[in-house]
């Protein structure tokens, strides 16, 4: 029951514990790049510190996350696991929003050489094409 005597669901009773300018704290010290876990969202003004276990007073370091609103509503309600989460805020850190596309690419030079290589075929056997045609058609013209 809260003050005025209502019925309050429990994890609303959590909130009395919640210091949030302290979630603020050790989430930025412990996950250094801000963004949204989820979506990589980097508008600090946008972020919210997302309590993962909905326990407001439960500011251990694991316990938190940048999320935006979106996603924060959206893990709030049950939409991504709480494992997801934490390995895509983990990945964050390590990649700092920076895209790899190495492991796209890993093929891109030995797939340029094969296309190179069909692409000078091809311009080898219509150029043989069209020499075999004007001679053909030298041939004919000389016979007739
Ligand atoms: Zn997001």
């Amino acid at each position: 029951m809260d003050l005025l005597g209502h019925d309050v669901p429990a994890p609303l009773l959590k909130v009395r514990g919640r210091n949030q300018p302290e979630a603020w704290r050790i989430a930025d010290r412990t996950y250094p790049f801000r963004c949204c876990a989820v979506c990589g969202l980097q508008m600090v003004a946008c972020l919210q510190v997302a309590h993962l276990d909905h326990d407001a007073a439960n500011n251990e370091p694991s316990n938190l996350a940048h999320l935006c609103p979106t996603h924060h509503g959206m893990y709030d309600a049950g939409l991504y696991p709480v494992e997801g989460i934490r390995l895509l805020q983990a990945h964050w850190q390590i990649t700092q929003g920076v895209a790899n596309h190495a492991l796209r690419m890993k093929d891109a030079g030995p797939k340029a050489v094969r296309t190179r290589k069909r692409n000078a075929a091809a311009r080898k056997a219509a150029a043989t094409r069209h020499q075999k045609a004007a001679r053909s058609q030298a041939e004919g013209s000389t016979s007739a």
